[in-house]
């Protein structure tokens, strides 16, 4: 019998704060989105990893961050545009409604400030930096344990030996169909309508961190392509997710589904996860499905013998 595992990037207007057009339909729909999706977990009593960036954590900040090597300009839109918008930059309540979710949510890293920690101009300084401000603000919070899993921002994976340095034991990997994007409209649709989302394998890597590897983003297909899939054979991202519950239900991999709150723009969004979530709660009653967040396969894969090691 497989696992399912759930994880959420939690970033509010900090998944974008970097672009010089944000989304502006994805950045204002992420605070409504965020208690939607805790409701819908709590419906079907699903647990997730919630990946949060670390200022939202907190209340208030100088705007300056001037112990961060990253530079302040880095940080320019709380200066600016956003600057009397505190409901994109702080979440304290937000956070508060995970802790007390009827669901035993996990509350992980997704950085301070949404760094790619795979680019080549973030160096350790600046990895580590973006680790311990996290970890800081974390602490300011009442949660219910300290955080221990870490989502990297755009899936770019990096500075791995600074995770461990500061105590983090798994991070979400790219899965076998995570890298690299797929690079035609065609491909992308042969992926969602055709393959089976992949069953991962978590193991230790060399730096002795599980990685917990992706299977599939429940909003992946999107734009020009999704709605050709959708015209022709309904949502085929349910179908695919579905098909990679019942991969877990009858192997003993995990079915790793990723989402952000930012995904969930549009009733037609929400029904896709209900759906998706309903599955999940069903093949667990029927057949015993596990369904556990990224802190608790990272425990059951360290308990292993070391046959789990890769490298
Ligand atoms: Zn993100």
């Amino acid at each position: 019998m497989g696992t399912v595992v759930l994880s959420v990037d939690a970033e509010l207007g900090w998944g974008y704060h970097d672009l010089t057009a944000p989304p502006t339909d994805r950045v204002e729909a992420g605070r409504k989105s965020w208690l939607t999706l805790l409701e819908l977990l709590d419906t079907y009593r699903v647990p997730a990893t919630w990946a949060v960036v670390g200022p939202l954590f907190l209340s208030e900040c100088d705007r300056a961050h001037a112990m961060h090597p990253i530079g302040d300009t880095w940080f320019a839109s709380e200066r600016d545009e956003w600057a009397d918008r505190p409901d994109l930059r702080f979440a304290p309540s937000l956070i508060r409604a995970i802790t007390v979710a009827e669901a035993d949510h996990e509350i992980g890293c997704h950085t301070f400030s949404h760094v790619d920690f795979g680019a080549d101009s973030t160096t350790t300084p600046i990895a580590r930096e973006e680790l311990v401000a996290s970890l800081e603000a974390a602490e300011s919070s009442p949660l219910p344990a300290a955080m221990s899993s870490v989502v990297f921002p755009h899936n770019s994976v990096g500075h791995r030996d600074v995770l461990a340095e500061w105590g983090f034991t798994s991070y979400r990997g790219v899965g076998p169909n995570g890298q690299p994007p797929a690079t035609s409209a065609l491909r992308t649709i042969g992926r969602a309508t055709i393959a089976t989302p992949p069953l991962v394998q978590p193991y230790i890597d060399e730096f002795g961190l599980v990685n917990v590897p992706a299977s599939m983003h429940l909003y992946g297909l999107s734009g020009s392509a999704g709605r050709v899939c959708e015209r022709l054979w309904g949502d085929p991202t349910v179908a695919a997710a579905c098909r990679g519950i019942d991969a877990a239900t009858v192997g003993d991999g995990v079915f790793h589904l990723w989402l952000r709150p930012n995904d969930l723009l549009s009733d037609h969004d929400i029904e896709r996860l209900r759906t998706v979530l309903a599955y999940i709660a069903r093949r667990r009653e029927l057949s015993g499905l596990n369904v556990r967040t990224m802190r608790e396969v990272a425990k059951r894969v360290r308990s292993e013998p070391v046959s789990s090691l890769q490298t």
